[in-house]
C-alpha cells in the first residue's frame, strides 16, 4: 500500500525538470585546466579567465592541476591562489600525464558543470560562453569542435586526421571527429566518469560512451601562446594507443582475421602444387625464394599479433595492480 503511494507520479518528474533549469541558470561553475610546465601562459590564462567567467556564471572556480610541472608552475599558480580564492590547485608528485591530470581535476571539481581546457590558449577561453549557453539550452556534453589548427606541423595534423577516422571505424561509438579535451560536462557525467576506476582512462572515447545529450560547437584551434608542446610524439603515439585498445577490440580480432587469411591463402597455394605435381609440371628446385618470402610473411604477422596480444595483456596487469592514477603531494586554495 505504502509502495504505491511512493511511486512518482508524473507531476515529480516534471518538477524535477523545472529543477534541472533553475540548477543550471543558477549554476557554479568549475573549470579544470591540467598545467605541465607552462610558466610563459599561466599570468595570461589567469587574467582571460577573470575576464571571461563572471559574466557567465555568478560563481565559478578554476582548478589547475599541476601536473609536476619542473619550472616556476607551481610558484606561479600558488600565488594566483592566494591571492584569489575562486582559483585552486592540485599538485602532483611528478608528471602523471594529461590524462590523469584532467581526471584528478574532474574529481575535485564541485561544480554543476565542468569544463576542462589546456592551459597554452590554444582552446579560447572565451569559448566557455558558448559551451555554457548549450548547456543552459539542455545539452549535457558540449564538445568544442576545432575547424582549423594554427601554427601545428603538417606531421601532426595528419596523424590526429587519421587516428580519429580509424578510432571511429573500430571503434563502435562516433565521437564528433576533430573533438579534443576542450569540452563541457554535465555534473552527472562526471558522476559518471568518476566512478569509472580504469588506470589508463581515454577521456575523449569515454565522454561519448557514457551517452547523455550531446553536441559540438566549433571554433578555431589557435597556435600555442608560447613555450613548446608538451605532447612529444612518443606521448601522442602513447594516447592513440589508450584510445584503441581502451575502446576497442578489434586490434585483438585482427590476429584471427589475419591467420584465416593466410590459411586460406596456403590452403590455396597448396591445391596448386597438388595439381602442378599431378601434371607433372612442378618445378621443385625453383621454391627457394618463395619459401624465404612466406617464413618471413607468417613470422611477421605471428610478432605482430603477439604484440596486440601483449598490449591487452599490459592492460590487464596494470588494472589489477590497482595502484593509484596519480598521487597529489599537496593543495592549495581547497
Ligand atoms: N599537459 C599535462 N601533462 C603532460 C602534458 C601536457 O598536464 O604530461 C597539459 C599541458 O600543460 C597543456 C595540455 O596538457 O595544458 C595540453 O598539452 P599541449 O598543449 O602541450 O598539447 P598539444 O596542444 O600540443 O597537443
Ligand atoms: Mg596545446
Amino acid at each position: 500500500m505504502i509502495r504505491e503511494l511512493e511511486t512518482p507520479a508524473i507531476s515529480t518528474l516534471e518538477l524535477g525538470a523545472d529543477n534541472d533549469a533553475g540548477r543550471r541558470s543558477n549554476a557554479l561553475i568549475s573549470v579544470v585546466v591540467p598545467v605541465f610546465n607552462e610558466e610563459q601562459v599561466i599570468s595570461l590564462l589567469h587574467s582571460r579567465l577573470s575576464a571571461v567567467l563572471p559574466p557567465i556564471a555568478p560563481q565559478f572556480e578554476v582548478i589547475f592541476v599541476n601536473d609536476g610541472s619542473v619550472d616556476r608552475t607551481a610558484e606561479i599558480v600558488d600565488a594566483i591562489c592566494a591571492a584569489d580564492t575562486r582559483f585552486k590547485a592540485l599538485h602532483f608528485s611528478r608528471n602523471f600525464g594529461h590524462q590523469a591530470a584532467v581526471t584528478a581535476g574532474l574529481s575535485a571539481a564541485r561544480g554543476d558543470c565542468i569544463v576542462v581546457i589546456d592551459a597554452d590558449l590554444q582552446d579560447p577561453p572565451e569559448l566557455i560562453a558558448d559551451l555554457v549557453e548549450k548547456w543552459r539550452a539542455g545539452y549535457d556534453v558540449v564538445y568544442a569542435q576545432r575547424i582549423s589548427r594554427e601554427g601545428e606541423g603538417f606531421l601532426k595534423k595528419a596523424t590526429a586526421f587519421l587516428f580519429y577516422r580509424v578510432l571511429n571505424r573500430i571503434s563502435d561509438l562516433q565521437p564528433p571527429p576533430d573533438t579534443g579535451d576542450f569540452c563541457l560536462m554535465d555534473r552527472k557525467v562526471v558522476n559518471v566518469l568518476n566512478s569509472m576506476p580504469e588506470r589508463k582512462p581515454y577521456l575523449r572515447g569515454l565522454r561519448v560512451w557514457v551517452g547523455f545529450r550531446q553536441t559540438a560547437v566549433p571554433f578555431e584551434r589557435k597556435a600555442r601562446f608560447a613555450g613548446e608542446t608538451k605532447y612529444p610524439l612518443r606521448k601522442i603515439i602513447a594516447l592513440a594507443v589508450d584510445g584503441m585498445i581502451g575502446m576497442s577490440k578489434v586490434p585483438l580480432r585482427l590476429a584471427m582475421y589475419l591467420g584465416l587469411l593466410v590459411s586460406a591463402f596456403s590452403f590455396i597455394l597448396g591445391v596448386v602444387y597438388l595439381i602442378q605435381h599431378a601434371l607433372g609440371t612442378d618445378a621443385a628446385p625453383r621454391g627457394w625464394a618463395s619459401t624465404v618470402v612466406l617464413i618471413l610473411f607468417l613470422g611477421g604477422i605471428q610478432l605482430v599479433c603477439i604484440g596486440v596480444i601483449g598490449e591487452f595483456i599490459g592492460r590487464i596487469y596494470d588494472e589489477v595492480k590497482e595502484r593509484p592514477r596519480y598521487i597529489i603531494s599537496r593543495s592549495t586554495g581547497f
